[in-house]
């Protein structure tokens, strides 16, 4: 089944059951504390919270997402994209555990010629928090799952709140059992990071009111929300994988062109050697993310969201060249990425003169600079190793990335590959004294009010510059 055609009978099953359908926001994060969406609820997050009343009880959407936190995974595991699609139904004090619980399973196991996604009821179990009966009763009584299918796991997996005060409660995931050939038996509880119990949707039950939200795990509940929601999301990706027989979601109708391609022009078969096979699935991963959020009006640079779309497009222009390859690669690589996208997104095909003309001055940029950073970044490694400390210093660091345009992560990569590491805490302190400086400079330019007023509608378009601590509002539960 076609990753468009799962998209639409998702929200057709929801659409039929009173859910308002709601197109996706952009990947600039709606909400101003989050640089991407990351999850299908960040544009919902003002009714989720009862900041503001909801216009519909109830929604359905399919919603673009960046997780820059799972770029290390990505091609190494099945299941992780820098860019996917998180399908979602939400309730607004309307329906909840159960009526959640059942609409996911008509929808997974309804038949392909009603309109489900026909999944075999016996591959599939579900996780439930410790003390959650309700749940994992109604996992039971509704779907008539088998007990030991119900696993009960504590807050680090199964519970969500925002991190602050607010709304909270237990999750419930469904997993799909993929076979004894991908691991041993025993369920999600034994496998949660393996890839033979593959977790397709979070059900999550805003049920309680919390305080004292200390961590993931140490928080206060202070009673029942009068209001409950319901906010779920599964992965399109993944659903695409399982229901395409393909090994992972690198090689779904949506993505896989770009990877076939890719290894075209390499000359290289893929599904022959480990390393060239990681490599194909990190270009064919990057570059529909990079294709993505210049859709929706990303441009690199240095700071916040560009900075991220710079390491994306250069880190595949990076691996392509690994795989042998020293033209330029995005001409030949991101129209075809369009191509497996326009389908569910029309307005990439018809915006691709913008949108190609920014990859491609950046990987012109970035090739300009590559070989003479690769020159001073062996030598650094030489004289590292020479000097018996094998690690690249912040300084080192800093300037692949301030004259060489080297990202971090690049960087990081390289090194990893000489069995060197590198100072990352120097780099990122350095990286800070310039953005201070940089700021300084600004304020010297402009009067006072300005400034704050300036800065102010910066982060709240672009919010907060550290990438990595602003990834996630929906707590990550690896
Ligand atoms: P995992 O444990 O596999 O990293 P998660 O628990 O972090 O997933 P959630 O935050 O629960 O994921 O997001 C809801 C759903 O979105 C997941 O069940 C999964 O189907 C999908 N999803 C999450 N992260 C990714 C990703 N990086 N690429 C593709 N799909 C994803
Ligand atoms: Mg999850
Ligand atoms: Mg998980
Ligand atoms: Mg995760």
């Amino acid at each position: 089944m076609q990753t468009a055609e799962i998209r639409r009978r998702f929200l057709e099953h929801f659409a039929q059951r009173d859910h308002t359908v709601v197109p996706s926001a952009s990947l600039i994060s709606p909400d101003p504390s989050l640089l991407f969406t990351v999850a299908g609820m960040v544009p919902f997050i003002p009714y989720l919270t009862g900041r503001e009343p909801a216009p519909f009880p109830r929604a359905t959407s399919v919603q673009k997402c960046v997780r820059t936190l799972d770029i290390e995974e990505v091609g190494k595991t099945t299941r992780h994209g820098t860019f996917f699609q998180m399908n979602g139904n939400f309730s607004f004090g309307d329906y909840f555990k159960e009526g959640a619980i059942q609409y996911a399973w008509e929808l997974i196991t309804g038949k392909i010629e009603d309109g489900g996604l026909g999944f075999d009821p016996d591959t599939i179990w579900a996780t439930v928090y410790l003390d959650d009966d309700e749940g994992a009763d109604a996992w039971h009584r509704i779907a008539g799952l088998p007990k030991e299918r119900i696993q009960r796991l504590g807050k680090k997996d199964n519970y969500w709140h925002t991190g602050a005060p607010g709304p909270g409660g237990p999750c419930s995931e469904i997993y799909v059992d993929r076979g004894a050939q991908f691991g041993p038996d025993g369920g999600p509880a034994v496998d949660l990071a393996g890839d033979r119990f593959l977790e397709i949707w979070n059900l999550v039950f805003m049920q309680y009111e919390l305080d004292e939200v200390r961590s993931k795990e140490e928080f206060r509940v202070l009673g029942e929300l009068p209001k409950k929601n319901i906010d779920t999301g599964m992965g399109l990706e993944r659903v695409a994988y399982l229901l395409q027989g393909v090994e992972n979601m690198y090689e779904i109708d949506e993505v896989s062109p770009v990877l076939r391609r890719a290894a075209e022009l390499a000359g290289v078969t893929y599904g022959r050697d480990h390393e060239s096979d990681v490599r194909l699935r990190v270009v064919a991963d990057h570059v529909r993310s990079g294709l993505m959020l210049i859709g929706d009006g990303v441009t690199p640079g240095n700071e916040g969201g560009g900075y991220i779309l710079r390491r994306l497009l250069r880190r595949a222009v990076r691996s392509m060249k690994l795989l042998g390859i020293d033209e330029a690669t995005l001409p030949e690589l991101l129209p075809v990425s369009r191509d497996a996208m326009s389908a569910s997104y029309p307005e990439l095909a018809t915006d691709f003169d913008r949108i190609s003309a920014v990859a491609y001055a950046e990987e012109e940029a970035f090739r300009r600079t590559l070989s003479a950073g690769t020159t001073l970044f062996d030598t650094a490694v030489t004289q590292a190793k020479a000097a018996g400390t094998p690690a690249l210093s912040g300084d080192q660091a800093f300037s692949l990335h301030d004259t060489y345009g080297f990202p971090i992560d690049v960087t990081l990569e390289m090194a990893a590959e000489q069995g060197v590491t590198v100072d990352e805490e120097g780099f990122r302190a350095l990286m800070k004294e310039q953005r201070e400086r940089a700021r300084a400079d600004a304020r010297a330019k402009r009067t006072g009010s300005v400034d704050v007023l300036a800065y102010r509608r910066l982060l709240a378009e672009h919010g907060p510059t550290d990438w990595q601590a602003y990834d996630t509002l929906r707590t990550d539960s690896r």
